[in-house]
């Protein structure tokens, strides 16, 4: 398990190992009957998903960007419209608003939780848009084009705060699309309805990735869309399929964003473990949080909001000397991540939008010092220690420079 007193960033090896035999099952189960794409395991694994997400329905699909770009589609969102999101997220997310036809907008994150701040999306509103009297909707003051979604993400396991941002969401009339590819399992406490609420439940649809590296990974590529609208599920599901419900009868152009079967069936043999692979993440979380208490004056653990049962897709911490201390850190062998590097409104693929440093100062503060440390189902509380190790060495070390 540890290889030469090394801690890797993940440990993707060991969990499969453990499954082999069930997920080698599987692969014989559908070789055996060469259904390889839809059919039974898909079906399976939607209905199986849905129930976890305690959400209606679930279209399995190709990927976690597949997923966003038809619930974007299927929602209503057309080219010309105005899709607002967060500066700190994968660039997945602003690709599939991009290739909805949509043009990316953005609002800046809160600073503790790292997830769009519902203050800024009510100031984005009030201060950039008006209502467009004959159409009824919210346009973009500025560039004449109207505002019809919002993409909360939730990032690092950790879920927006979903009343603040329905109630915006309802008064602005603009769709939610959850991007729920970080947060499998995730849950809020919503006051309005006295309830936890799971990840993907809430928006008018929500995207999950299952990457690899994901609480819930394939082995390749899969993701998924959930909703409770059962016309929104229909479209996703055709769009998915060339724009076909009927082998060959195309009422839209759709896309190729199928999921196959072998990937549908090891999910579900995984779906099983997950509840309790997050509440093992949750458990490292925990000692994480106490192992690096005494260092609190340089190092910031991530904070869960009390409307938040995080399911720590990462474990992000915070500090002055991120460079040094992921330095550091690589050369005592513990491997670490930064996500994410560069803020969305500062890449080069958006150059051309005109965004400039300063629009977004919360994201771009946080990008450069945030440290994903190792966070994985079956971290053992040694690896932790040894982490923290790592950490602690580095802070006197830099205390005494
Ligand atoms: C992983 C991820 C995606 C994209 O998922 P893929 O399956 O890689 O296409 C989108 N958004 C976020 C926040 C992600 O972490």
């Amino acid at each position: 398990m540890t290889q030469n007193g090394k801690v890797p960033f993940v440990d993707l090896v060991s969990m499969h190992k453990a499954l082999a035999p069930e997920l080698l099952e599987v692969c014989k189960r559908v070789i055996d009957t060469a259904g390889f794409i839809g059919g039974p395991e898909v079906e399976g694994l939607e209905r199986e998903f849905a129930d976890f997400c305690q959400s209606k329905y679930c279209v399995g699909v190709n990927s976690g960007t597949d997923a966003l770009r038809f619930a974007l589609i299927a929602a209503g969102i057309r080219p010309g419209d105005i899709v607002v999101t967060v500066p700190n997220t994968f660039i997945a997310t602003t690709e599939a608003i991009s290739q909805a036809g949509a043009r990316i907008d953005f609002v800046d994150i809160d600073e503790q939780t790292y997830n769009m701040d519902a203050a800024e999306l009510r100031r984005y509103f009030e201060t950039k848009c008006k209502l467009d009297p004959t159409s009824s909707r919210y346009i973009h003051k500025a560039s004449g084009m109207p505002v019809t979604a919002v993409v909360p993400v939730h990032l690092y396991g950790q879920m927006a705060d979903m009343d603040a941002i329905v109630e915006i969401a309802e008064q602005y009339k603009v769709a939610i699309i959850e991007d729920a590819c970080q947060a499998h399992g995730a849950q809020y406490f919503s006051k309005k309805k006295n309830a936890w609420l799971t990840a993907g439940s809430i928006g008018s649809a929500a995207a999950f990735s299952f990457y690899p590296g994901k609480n819930l990974g394939a082995c390749g590529e899969g993701g998924a869309i959930t909703t409770n609208d059962p016309e929104l599920a229909k479209k996703c599901a055709v769009l998915r399929d060339h724009g076909s419900a009927k082998k060959y009868f195309h009422d839209v152009e759709g896309y190729n964003g199928r999921l196959d079967s072998i990937q549908a069936g090891m999910l579900r043999v995984k779906l099983k473990h997950l509840a309790r692979w997050n509440e093992q993440r949750r458990a490292s979380a925990r000692i994480y949080d106490e192992m690096l208490a005494p260092m609190s004056g340089t190092i910031q653990s991530p904070m869960e909001a009390g409307y938040s049962r995080s399911v720590y897709h990462l474990y992000v911490v915070r500090t002055a000397d991120r460079d040094e201390l992921q330095k550091h850190l690589s050369e005592a062998g513990v491997g670490t991540g930064i996500h994410y590097p560069i803020p969305l409104h500062l890449q080069n693929a958006y150059s051309s939008m005109g965004f400039k440093k300063g629009d977004f100062p919360k994201s771009e503060a946080a990008a450069v010092q945030i440290l994903s440390l190792p966070m994985f189902a079956g971290l053992t509380p040694e690896q932790q220690r040894r982490v923290v190790e790592g950490v602690a060495q580095h802070a006197s070390i830099s205390s005494t420079r």
